[in-house]
């Protein structure tokens, strides 16, 4: 089936495949799947995102009829393909004014691939629980219900989407429930961190 689809579709811009699964050019072509170039845009770039106002506010009506350049331009079509320039439609406009959002800078390919930074990937990796009970003070948090590990560091193991370099700390579910009726039972004052 995955054969099939890809072989009607490019691999590298008219699927997510590339999204979740990146392949080499090279890659893909041994494996029979289609590879189309992106197209080449010659758009005549009328405002320079560096250029765009800060605030909605000082976004006028005529917004609507510039060919803004993408401020990323990543020309890498394994990047996300950078369609190097965008136009605001009204609609959009409208949502942003209500919003009260500032007009994007890049395209939406690019926009795209931003947002695939902020997920964890489609990977899983084994690593241990960081709960080291009450000696563990991160962002002011610290355990104050006994866990079933006492005062050792805790030793259950499982697969997670957080890589071990990440910022994160990760707790298996059990000190998490506990960490959660730990703060369900706070005072309102609780400066909590992020968990
Ligand atoms: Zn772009
Ligand atoms: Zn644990
Ligand atoms: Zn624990």
């Amino acid at each position: 089936m995955e054969d099939r689809i890809t072989t009607l579709l490019s691999y590298t811009n008219e699927t997510v495949a590339q999204d979740y699964f990146p392949i080499s050019e090279a890659e893909a072509k041994a494996r029979g799947y289609v590879w189309r170039k992106p197209e080449d845009h010659n758009y005549r770039i009328t405002l320079p995102a560096a250029n765009l106002p800060e605030t909605i506010q000082d976004v006028s009506d005529t917004i609507t009829q510039e060919i803004i350049g993408c401020a990323s331009r990543n020309p890498d079509p394994q990047a996300g393909g950078c369609t190097t320039a965008f136009r605001i439609v009204p609609q959009e406009l409208a949502f942003y004014r209500e919003m009260n959002l500032p007009l994007p800078r890049v395209c939406p390919n690019c926009r795209h691939r931003e947002r695939l930074t902020k997920c964890n990937p489609l990977k899983l990796w084994h690593r241990r629980c960081d709960c080291n009970h009450q000696s563990l003070m991160i962002n002011h948090y610290q355990n104050t219900t006994a866990h079933s590990h006492g005062t050792d560091p805790c030793p259950n193991e499982f697969e997670t989407a957080y890589a071990p370099e990440r910022p994160e700390i990760i707790y298996c579910e059990q000190c998490l429930i506990q960490l959660f009726t730990q703060l369900e039972n706070a005072p309102r004052s609780f400066s909590g961190g992020v968990y």
